[in-house]
């Protein structure tokens, strides 16, 4: 077995609960803006917002996207799902949500047991393709801060995940090499090959028994498997 010491974690749906967190937030501007008149349900929007926002980074990722036009495109593609035009209400759904959802607490399940584990054998790092703002903000309120000698996001290095750019300048923040590091992320374009076309190993977090053709390093359904991995 290869020796690694350093592993570095993507953020968001492989640590950070993306839809749970995600989901108490549209509810709670959901009953705040009182919208029961115009959706029928909390839920509704959610899985509105929830189909408009994968897309929407999907988007960004690919640079098709910049920031601003992100940050407002996700509740114009919700609204629009529910037959509703209203500018004024999605740029007050989206600052509201931008607000809320990064005070939110919920980290899927076993995290912090893993990386307590892990953080007493190997250098912890994160590379999420959020903004630094909100990464900086969910890595504190979670605790999660403390497992980490580096965090890196794209408006440090200029770079997003699958540009290994992003990964070389990873590495050379952390202070290490390729070869003896490895990435985890539920994402397998931008973490899992991105890290493996940059020479690096990886773990693909497929919660989802999501169906793929690539070969990883390794692959893995929950992040209590990293244990026997690493
Ligand atoms: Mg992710």
């Amino acid at each position: 077995m290869k020796k690694y010491r350093h592993i570095f974690f993507d953020l968001d749906h492989t640590l950070w609960d993306f839809e749970k967190n995600s989901e108490e937030t549209i509810k709670e501007i959901y009953n705040t803006l009182d919208l029961q008149s115009r959706i029928e349900s909390s839920f509704d929007l959610y899985k509105s917002f929830e189909k408009a926002n994968r897309w929407v980074w999907d988007q960004y990722h690919k640079d098709l996207l910049g920031k601003e036009a992100f940050r407002s495109l996700r509740f114009d593609l919700a609204l629009s799902e529910h037959n509703i035009k209203d500018e004024k209400l999605s740029i007050l759904l989206s600052e509201l949500y931008l607000k809320i959802c990064p005070t939110k607490p919920h980290l899927l399940p076993d995290s912090i047991e893993v990386l307590s584990f892990l953080k007493k054998n190997y250098f912890l790092h994160l590379i999420s393709n959020g903004f630094e703002e909100i990464t900086m903000q969910k890595v504190e309120t979670t605790s999660l801060k403390k497992f980490f000698q580096t965090i890196t996001t794209p408006s440090q290095s200029g770079y997003k995940k699958p540009h290994e750019l992003m990964f070389d300048f990873a590495i050379k923040k952390a202070g290490c090499l390729a070869n003896e590091s490895i990435m985890i992320g539920d994402d397998l374009e931008a973490d899992v090959l991105g890290a493996k076309r940059f020479g690096m190993d990886c773990i693909y977090f497929n919660p989802n028994l999501i169906e793929h053709q690539e070969i990883v390093t390794f692959e893995i359904h929950s992040i209590k498997e990293l244990l026997s991995i690493l």
